[in-house]
């Protein structure tokens, strides 16, 4: 999947906000099956809303807080939104849902940025868009995910969220941990 996020900054604390924070929408399987099957963008959406301002509030400036929202959508190959038109309006009707987590958000918003498929796709050369690289399905999880020894170019390794063991930041450290070993083997020398 690809995803809509939104970072922003408010001009005033929520007293009630947790680090972490899950919004589910109205519907479970519909939604991902929209997202994971359908070609166009659903009209709702399930958001995890991101306060690390909670944890610590140097993160913002006194009396603020710097928080991100994101909105899992389909990815480029699948749907072809055309995120130029959409995004303003997509972002904002996310800002008013959150308004029932946030009362008074909008009007507190001092800052704020969009960052869509197209971005992932042109910014960080994300194949489609995808957030978090290929899908963690069966087929493409342990041992079927890419190895972390190219299979195909003989002292080609890889790490990241794309290899095995899988995207998220402790499966990216766990890349480097596992392809450290190959290249141990490989050279001769003892991954310490
Ligand atoms: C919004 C969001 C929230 C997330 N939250 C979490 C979380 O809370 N916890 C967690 O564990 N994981 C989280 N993840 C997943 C995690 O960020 C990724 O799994 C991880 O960053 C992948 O690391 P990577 O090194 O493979 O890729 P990246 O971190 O994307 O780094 C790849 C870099 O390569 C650069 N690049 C691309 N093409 C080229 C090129 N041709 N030449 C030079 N540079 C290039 C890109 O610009 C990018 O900087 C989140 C992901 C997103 C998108």
């Amino acid at each position: 999947m690809s995803l809509f996020v939104i970072y922003f900054g408010t001009n005033r604390r929520y007293s009630d906000l947790a680090h972490h924070t899950i919004l589910f929408g109205r519907r479970f399987k519909g939604l991902l099956d929209d997202i994971f099957k359908g070609n166009k963008l659903p009209e709702d959406f399930s958001l995890y809303l991101h306060a690390p301002t909670v944890t610590d509030p140097s993160l913002a400036p006194d009396g603020c807080e710097a928080l991100y929202v994101l909105s899992p959508v389909p990815h480029l190959g699948r749907a072809a939104i055309d995120w130029d038109s959409v995004a303003q309006k997509y972002g904002d009707a996310i800002s008013e849902s959150l308004e029932q987590h946030l009362p008074g958000l909008r009007q507190s918003i001092v800052t704020r940025r969009h960052f869509t498929p197209h971005d992932f796709r042109d910014e960080l050369n994300a194949y489609h868009g995808s957030a978090f690289s290929v899908a963690p399905k069966l087929t493409q999880s342990a041992f079927f995910r890419p190895h972390n020894r190219a299979d195909q170019i003989p002292g080609l390794y890889i790490v990241g969220g794309g290899p095995h063991p899988g995207a998220g930041v402790p499966g990216v450290i766990n890349t480097a941990k596992a392809t450290c070993g190959l290249v141990g083997q490989d050279f001769g020398v003892l991954a310490s």
